[in-house]
């Protein structure tokens, strides 16, 4: 079959790179270190705290966003974000949290917003999934006309995390009332934590198969590529370099290389190395140097 991507500098690669210093300092980050694809917080993740995105803001990042070789840009929201959250003020706040993120997306003119379902505490599973659907459809409709998507994130299922099968994803999305609205994001350590064995052909084929039927290609709309300190089904949600971790060089390939995947954004959430970069730079170029020609 002939490959859809053959050019090396078309691949949609990149990172999440910081925003200190202002949203539009992300571009030159990515840019130093060859990103094509770009993941950024557009405010603290682990603060509440909405700051309000100011006309100058907008138009420094928008500016910075066009001189950059970054064609796509996704956003993370808040780690303190819980939109299955047990409490009625948690919820509420989460939701009030991420109706702002879609916001800020939208004056941004980010497309994807990545989020991470959330743990259901006290709640038994089943209620905390339909609470995660009812908050994407209060988010949908309190920003309705925005062309942002929101994105679930696959979880590890640390402690009472949902989302860490594609089942439990797919229940998710069977709850949302508009379509155009949401999308997955595949995080590769966070499967692989979750039981997914993706280091074989095999596996990675039976991995992917699992997804295509319980959710869809055409909902994939970002993968995060993270090898895993931890081993298979540990649960635990840690981030390794690519092939330093136990997932291994040869699964990262298989992603490279699936003619479904070229149009998704591939981004790294790895430690970048006491200069800030170097290691993005060896991890981008070993991602790069796996696509077969
Ligand atoms: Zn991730
Ligand atoms: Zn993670």
């Amino acid at each position: 079959m002939k490959k859809k991507n053959k050019n090396v500098d078309d691949l949609l690669i990149g990172a999440h790179m910081s925003v200190a210093g202002g949203l539009y300092t992300a571009f030159e980050r990515a840019d130093r270190v060859g990103c094509t694809a770009l993941q950024i917080f557009t405010k603290n993740s682990n603060q509440w705290n909405d700051p309000v995105l100011t006309a100058e803001d907008i138009a420094k990042y928008r500016d910075a966003a066009n001189k950059s070789k970054v064609r796509i840009v996704v956003s993370h929201d808040s780690y303190l974000i819980n939109l299955c959250g047990a409490t009625p003020e948690l919820l509420s706040r989460s939701r009030k949290a991420f109706v702002n993120e879609i916001e800020r997306c939208r004056l941004l003119g980010i497309r994807y917003v990545i989020f991470h379902p959330g743990a259901h505490t006290t709640q038994d599973r089943e209620s905390a999934l339909k609470l995660v659907s009812e908050s994407l459809n209060y988010a949908h409709d309190a920003t309705a006309g925005a062309d942002v998507l929101t994105l679930v994130e696959t979880t590890a299922g640390q402690g009472t995390n949902v989302g860490s099968s594609f089942a439990e994803v797919a229940e998710i999305i069977s709850g949302v009332k508009n379509m155009k609205r949401v999308g997955v994001c595949i995080d590769t350590c966070h499967i692989f934590a979750a039981g997914y064995d993706i280091r074989t052909m095999a596996g990675y084929a039976a991995t992917m198969k699992e997804f295509g039927e319980l959710i869809g290609f055409g909902m994939l709309h970002a993968i995060h590529f993270n090898d895993a300190r931890k081993p298979l089904n540990s649960h635990v949600d840690r981030h390794e370099h690519i092939g330093r971790g136990e997932i291994g060089t040869q699964a990262f390939g298989f992603f490279m290389n699936d003619d479904r995947l070229v149009d998704v954004p591939k981004i790294i959430e790895t430690p970048k190395g006491d200069d800030g970069f170097s290691m993005d730079v060896e991890n981008l170029n070993l991602l790069r140097s796996l696509v077969r020609a």
